[in-house]
């Protein structure tokens, strides 16, 4: 098969790239036919504190149960989604369906709870986002304290006085902010100051990686100094969660005390 490359040269197509752009449309396409199918559901995992396994927060995780295919694992389409602009859609779904839960949640008299909901760079860079956030807090009547939004590094270097702008105006709401995946980012620290954050979470890798304990000493150190709350993910080991304890780590989320799960499974935890 032949193709005309980007210097308008005729190139022959190999195998491999075929297969590549092929599985890609494949996926493309299928994810367009997710959305009109609902074919998603949410899964939720608590963050604890460390020191009494007391649920502070259940984080929102989406699933696609693909009906031939079974599970596929937001790793493997959350970057397709937001290269073809399908996240704009996915992530308005994800807002309506978690805080419709934490409601369910509330009115079965779990009242303390605050959900934690994943947002893409491009979610956060639409013009109406802030006002789309309140709306919903409206619809659902859910208390903006109640909703933590998980921003990641991406999110925040792409502009950085447009962030400190609707960051501002979340915060001015009473949402809270979180970074999520904190250390595995490009970003200066200097943002730590300048952003109206309310947690960091370390990134799981370095939890679990012996070698970058001292890695994740400083972050907790830093975070705590900077009045953050911090929370180490992927916590899987008791060690892991004896070495946050002992290193003053408040909070923490992870396989050790449950991986996600669906929401009539996890609300036996509370
Ligand atoms: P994340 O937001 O950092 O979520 C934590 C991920 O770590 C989840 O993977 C969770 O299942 C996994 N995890 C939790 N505890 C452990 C542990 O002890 N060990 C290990 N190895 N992993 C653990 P998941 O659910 O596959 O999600 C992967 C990523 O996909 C998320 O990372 C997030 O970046 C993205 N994502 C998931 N749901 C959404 C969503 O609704 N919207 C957007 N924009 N992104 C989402
Ligand atoms: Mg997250
Ligand atoms: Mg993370
Ligand atoms: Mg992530």
């Amino acid at each position: 098969l032949l193709f005309v490359d980007e210097k308008n040269s005729i190139k022959f197509y190999q195998d491999s790239m075929l297969g590549q752009l092929s599985g890609r449309l494949n996926l493309e396409s299928k994810l367009r036919r997710a959305i009109s199918k609902q074919e998603f559901i949410l899964f939720y995992q608590p963050q604890l504190e460390t020191k009494n396994n007391n649920i502070v927060a259940v984080e929102a995780l989406i699933r696609w149960y693909h009906p031939a295919e079974g599970m596929i694992s937001p790793g493997q389409f959350i970057p397709l989604a937001e290269d073809t602009g399908m996240i704009l859609e996915i992530g308005d779904w994800v807002l309506h369906e978690s805080l419709k839960q934490l409601k369910k949640w509330e009115n079965k008299g779990f009242n303390n709870l605050t959900i934690a909901v994943n947002i893409a760079p491009q979610q956060f860079q639409q013009d109406k986002f802030v006002l789309k956030v309140k709306e919903l807090l409206n619809k659902y009547n859910v208390s903006p304290s109640k909703l933590e939004l998980e921003i990641t590094e991406r999110t925040v270097i792409k502009d950085v006085e447009y962030t400190v702008e609707v960051l501002n105006k979340l915060k001015f709401l009473g949402v809270k902010i979180s970074i999520d995946d904190f250390g595995t980012g490009y970003s200066s620290l200097e943002y730590l100051n300048r952003f109206a954050l309310d947690k960091l979470k370390i990134d799981k890798s370095f939890v679990h990686d012996q070698s970058n304990l001292n890695i994740v000493r400083t972050i907790i150190m830093m975070g705590s100094n900077l009045g953050l709350q911090v929370v180490a993910e992927g916590v899987e080991t008791a060690s892991e969660l004896e070495f946050l304890i002992e290193n003053n780590c408040k909070y923490y989320q992870g396989f050790y005390y449950t991986p996600p799960k669906p929401a009539f499974e996890i609300e036996k935890y509370f």
